[in-house]
């Protein structure tokens, strides 16, 4: 892990008024620790049991995003347990997130992830499906629910031009929906190989991991 990296994209998010999620997956508290003790709160996750166990032991101050896909039978372990969930990819999904919300009585933070990479593989809706989703919204069908904001993934490529405009993309649908949904306030684009690009393009929550981290080791 590097403390020297970590200053420095906290510092990018910063100037641009920016929230950075430090993306802990794969690593442990030995590695967290440090960027904790210099203040982060927000790290985000990828998979369900991981959050959960590493809740049960790490500070309770910590403030967990959910920020991979989430499938819908896990949606119960997981609604009351993070502070928000990023990944909020299908309606099917959303609606599972509404009905267990209910049931625990809590009110659920998501971002709608949205589709803007050329890889079929990443996880996404489309817009017409967003239009769905706020259309649903302002009728009040999800009560226990709220929307914040939109995240998107680009594409896994060194063409830094086709990620601008993946990302200049995902931040004009991103201002669409302010215009109905003032609650909308969160733009989470930007990863260790982009998160400049995507601070310059409006994201207003980048996701760093490996950069600050290091190369996870998948097991
Ligand atoms: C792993 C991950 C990141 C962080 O990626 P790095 O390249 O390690 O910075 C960001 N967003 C999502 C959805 C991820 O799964």
């Amino acid at each position: 892990m590097s403390l020297e990296n970590y200053s420095q994209v906290l510092q990018a998010a910063q100037e641009y008024g920016a929230t950075l999620v430090a993306v802990s997956k794969t690593y442990e508290w030995s590695d967290i620790q440090p960027i904790y003790d210099s203040g982060q709160r927000i790290l985000g996750e990828n998979k369900v049991q991981e959050i959960l166990r590493k809740k049960e032991s790490l500070p309770e101050d910590i403030e967990w995003h959910l920020i991979g896909h989430l499938q819908s039978n896990k949606a119960k372990k997981i609604v009351g347990q993070v502070s928000l969930i990023q990944s909020v990819d299908s309606l099917k999904l959303l609606n599972v997130l509404q009905n267990q919300s209910d049931k625990k009585k809590v009110v659920t933070r998501c971002l709608l992830q949205i589709h803007i990479a050329q890889e079929e593989s990443k996880s996404g809706m489309d817009t017409a499906t967003l239009q769905e989703i706020l259309s649903n919204y302002d009728q009040g069908l999800y009560p226990h629910i709220k929307l914040e904001g939109l995240m998107g993934m680009g594409t896994l490529t060194s063409d830094q031009n086709l990620t601008r405009k993946e990302y200049q993309e995902l931040r004009r649908i991103y201002e669409s929906c302010q215009k109905h949904i003032p609650d909308f306030t969160t733009l989470s684009m930007g990863m260790s190989s982009d998160y400049k690009i995507a601070l310059d393009q409006g994201s207003t929550m980048i996701r760093v991991g490996s950069l600050i981290f290091g190369n996870r080791n998948y097991t």
